[in-house]
């Protein structure tokens, strides 16, 4: 314990490029409270079980859907790992139309879970470009999409830029083909509702989605959520479990923290939906305000159409503020990326412009 009191966990204040935030108050206090239950174990603890069942109909709700099925899971990466395997799963009992290996189809804006899933599961990606606006590009997703398309993927709310992908565009043509439709709304799922976007299962038959309660939902780390429209996908990951009461599990992992399953419920009990649409308000201010004073010191800048700045500094700028301790990172092609997350003030934005013009004088 010694060592663990010597530190502190992480002071938040600085922190502006992750995509985690602190958990809401309730909702830290129902992860302590549930931290020794496994929800991989439903027969004996059963309290859990049924929260994570409310869990799952909640976020049905947020996305979206009447009767939604799925799982808590440890994060959008395990959720997107899932979603492929199921396709992959779904799509081994059918007679596809040629011989060659199975694929899916994703921008390249897709995140590198999927990169992940592809690799486990011996089927080849196919990243499609974006266009000038960092989505999927449609002509480009058509042309890879063929006979052993299994699965297309869109992003709601894209790790680098935060863009919504054409999601019922890309729905059709991934039916088209007979293949299933996932959206990875692991960062955006608690945002897009109280936006425009055409993102949600209502708004485009898709199949499977990726959304996080860790991260605009307010809960503790590990809470991610896998949803699928139709009881048939989660079934399509469920193994036998001889030495457990229950008779099948459909999660990546066996033991999970029932501190995320509790911590979730407690957080959108909490905040749904008048909070969230409050922290969007907020944060989508808060990254205006941003974007307009980088704009202002002749720093280019991409319109942040979700809570998430984009922009261009030197590399030396940036390591100077890395110096001072900001927590900031850069997408793959250099650009400074900073993501309003719910722990993110005015005061710490104004406290980094700060140091920003003083590193650049
Ligand atoms: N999908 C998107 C769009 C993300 O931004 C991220 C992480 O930031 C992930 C998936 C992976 O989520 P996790 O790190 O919780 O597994």
């Amino acid at each position: 314990m010694q060592r663990v009191r010597q530190r502190q966990p992480q002071d938040f204040d600085r922190v502006l490029s992750s995509m985690c935030t602190k958990p809401h108050p309730r909702a830290h206090e129902a992860a302590v409270e549930f931290l020794a239950t496994n929800p991989g174990d439903p027969a004996t603890y059963q309290t859990v079980a049924d929260l994570e069942a409310d869990a799952i109909d909640q976020l049905g709700d947020i996305a979206g859907l009447d009767t939604a099925f799925g799982y808590i899971a440890s994060g959008g990466t395990e959720a997107n790992i899932q979603a492929v395997h199921a396709a992959r799963n779904l799509a081994d009992g059918t007679d596809t139309a040629g011989s060659g290996m199975p694929n899916i189809v994703a921008p390249t804006s897709v995140h590198f879970s999927v990169t992940k899933a592809a690799e486990m599961l011996g089927v080849e990606l196919r990243t499609v470009p974006v266009d000038d606006d960092y989505r999927a590009d449609l002509d480009a997703v058509s042309a890879a999409v063929d006979d052993e398309t299994q699965l297309v993927i869109g992003v709601a709310g894209s790790t680098e830029y935060g863009r919504v992908d054409p999601i019922p565009a890309m729905t059709e043509l991934a039916h088209d083909a007979d293949a299933n439709m996932h959206v990875d709304a692991s960062w955006g799922g608690f945002i897009l509702p109280f936006t425009d976007y055409e993102w949600s299962f209502a708004d485009a038959p898709i199949d499977s989605m990726a959304i996080d309660p860790h991260k605009f939902g307010q809960a503790p780390v590990p809470a991610g959520g896998l949803l699928a429209r139709e009881r048939e996908t989660v079934d399509a990951l469920a193994v036998d479990t001889p030495y457990l009461e229950t008779t099948s599990q459909a999660t990546l992992t066996g033991t999970r923290s029932g501190a995320g399953v509790a911590g979730a419920v407690a957080a959108m009990d909490e905040l749904w939906p008048a909070g969230y649409r409050q922290q969007y308000r907020d944060q989508q201010a808060n990254a205006d305000f941003l974007a307009e004073e980088f704009a202002d010191r002749g720093i280019d800048v991409a319109e942040p159409t979700l809570p998430l700045v984009t922009a261009s500094l030197s590399p030396a700028t940036f390591e100077a503020l890395r110096d001072e301790e900001w927590r900031i990172a850069r997408t793959a092609d250099g650009d400074l990326r900073i993501v309003c997350m719910p722990h993110v003030r005015r005061a710490s934005l104004e406290a980094f412009l700060a140091d920003l013009d003083r590193v650049r004088a």
